[in-house]
């Protein structure tokens, strides 16, 4: 019998939101086991991202989306990083709309348009949940409506289409130091509550993330689809 492979040398992978945080670290995991990235993001890179192709790209942006698939000749992986918080604001229908439009009509948007590619090379998608896929979020009613669909849509996807050969799967992170989470980080009533519900008290750094997306697109995983995998240092768990 041979040994499980999680050899992701070769593949062309694109992150969207890959400019910081998560999608920064799962763009260098990749790019450091030999995949040739692409980070999409709203804006150009700055300095200490090398190794990467760069686009700028919106994804709320339909056309900009279209354009860039029919430049695309080829994708195995597409990583969904991309994602905000209308802080304070999500009450206000404008703003709930603009957080669901990133997060889950981005999503959708890119999935279908790159569905040609992956469907030609057996490839996978990954979305990014949240433990608010889970969980209420009060101060943030459009983010954790667009997280949970997300995990529907994983599992939508996976079904509709496991015989084109897409795998579809979605990673839960838990509390991670980012910009995303600064503000959180800053507040310290909040981020007493979150460490004394994290088993070790400990935030995660970005790379954390790294591990799960390869091997979640790695030939070890291809039976894996449809599933949402929460790397929150036992979050969810408690
Ligand atoms: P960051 O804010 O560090 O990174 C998000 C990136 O997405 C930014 O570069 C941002 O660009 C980009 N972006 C925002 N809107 C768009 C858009 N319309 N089109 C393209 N790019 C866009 O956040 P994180 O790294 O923390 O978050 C990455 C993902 O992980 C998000 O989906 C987030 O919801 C999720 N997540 C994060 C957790 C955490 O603890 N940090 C926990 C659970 C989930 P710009 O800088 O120009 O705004």
């Amino acid at each position: 019998m041979a040994a499980p492979s999680f050899d992701v040398s070769g593949k062309q992978v694109m992150v969207t939101g890959g400019r910081r945080g998560i999608g920064l670290a799962i763009g260098e995991a990749f790019r450091d086991l030999g995949a040739t990235v692409t980070l999409a993001d709203l804006s150009p890179a700055t300095g200490g991202s090398d190794g990467f192709k760069h686009v700028v790209l919106d994804v709320c942006d339909a056309a900009a989306i279209q354009k860039l698939a029919e430049g695309t000749p080829k994708l195995d992986v597409l990583v969904q990083c991309a994602g905000k918080i209308n802080r304070g604001r999500e009450y206000e229908f404008e703003a709930f709309q603009d957080t669901i439009n990133t997060h889950l009509f981005g999503s959708f948007r890119m999935a279908t348009a790159f569905k040609p590619q992956l469907a030609a090379a057996k490839g996978s998608i990954i979305n990014i949940g949240s433990m608010y896929s889970y969980f209420g979020s009060p101060h943030a009613p459009a983010y954790g409506a667009a997280k949970a669909a997300l995990v529907q849509l994983t599992k939508s996807l996976a079904l509709a289409w496991a015989k084109d050969g897409i795998r579809v799967n979605a990673i839960a992170p838990g509390w991670i130091k980012t910009e995303l989470t600064r503000p959180g980080r800053e507040n310290p009533e909040f981020f007493r509550k979150v460490s004394e519900r994290l088993p070790d008290g400990n935030w995660g750094e970005p790379e954390d993330i790294g591990g799960a997306a390869v091997f979640l697109a790695s030939p070890a995983a291809k039976l894996i689809t449809g599933v949402t995998i929460p790397v929150d240092g036992g979050y969810s768990a408690s």
